[in-house]
């Protein structure tokens, strides 16, 4: 029987290029969403791949949502966080819920799902848990002081969750992509757009299957030495 991995966020975006790439190094890929159905369904239309809709920063619904999906296609051995928002504005006009929802998505999310996934991939005694992070969370954005302490969180969550894993086969580690060409860099005014892709080295947006080939390595057998780390994938934006 082939392992059974969730992609949070998994029918657009990012997300949607892990989905198929995970597929593609033959595992049984659930989908996870949050609200747009019609994308969801033209997803899995595409592929094949399962959807499954639940909030991950709703604790209760990430329980559930994980016995769903082992219930539908077996114990999850691999976890995906992908999901995740933006609410962007200054200090000064950021609102307590616009902080408090990108901290409950973002970085809640990540813990959510890895108290429903841990538990069973250290009892089975391999598991695999790749979060995506941020350039953001790395080197700090202004107007994003709620995404750039999320993301910045899941790296150090990483580092945590890794030295629990090791003993038990489970890998824990992140990725940090740079600025990817999907519908959350789309909301960026061109302007802003413009000035971000200039001091990119490699002169353009990172593709969201190059953010899936690292997490697809990060999730195979051959990665079982790498745990704890964060693979930068930013057209060289920052280097540290
Ligand atoms: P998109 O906005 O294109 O897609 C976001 C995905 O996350 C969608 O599938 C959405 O579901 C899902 N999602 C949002 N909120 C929730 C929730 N509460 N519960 C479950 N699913 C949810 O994002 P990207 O593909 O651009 O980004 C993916 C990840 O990569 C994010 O974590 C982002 O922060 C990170 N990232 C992106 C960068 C970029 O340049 N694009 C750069 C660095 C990091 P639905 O379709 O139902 O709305």
């Amino acid at each position: 029987m082939s392992r059974v991995a969730i992609v949070t966020g998994g029918t657009r975006g990012i997300g949607e290029a892990i989905s198929l790439a995970l597929r593609d190094m033959g595992y049984t890929v659930a989908a996870n969403y949050a609200g747009n159905d019609a994308k969801a369904q033209a997803f899995t239309d595409a592929t094949g791949i399962a959807a499954f809709k639940w909030d991950v920063g709703d604790h209760q619904a990430c329980l559930d949502g994980v016995a769903a999906v082992a219930e539908a296609l077996g114990p999850v051995d691999i976890v995906v966080n992908n999901a995740g928002i933006t609410r962007d504005g200054v200090l000064a006009k950021m609102s307590f819920d616009d902080w408090n929802e990108v901290m409950r998505i973002n970085l809640g999310g990540c813990f959510n799902m890895a108290k429903a996934s841990f538990g069973g991939m250290r009892e089975r005694g391999w598991g695999r848990i790749v979060n995506i992070g941020s350039i953001n969370g790395q080197a700090g954005q202004y107007g994003q002081v709620n995404y750039a302490a999320a993301k910045s969180g899941i790296h150090g969550f990483t580092k945590a969750l890794a030295q629990e894993g090791a003993k038990y086969g489970v890998t824990v580690n992140a990725i940090a992509p740079g600025y990817i060409d999907t519908d959350m860099v789309a909301a960026v005014p061109a302007p802003v757009l413009e000035k971000i892709v200039a001091k990119i080295p490699v002169g353009r947006l990172g593709q969201a299957s190059e953010i899936a080939r690292g997490v697809a390595f990060l999730c195979s057998d051959a990665a079982g030495f790498v745990t704890g780390s964060t693979l930068s994938i930013n057209g060289g934006q920052h280097m540290y």
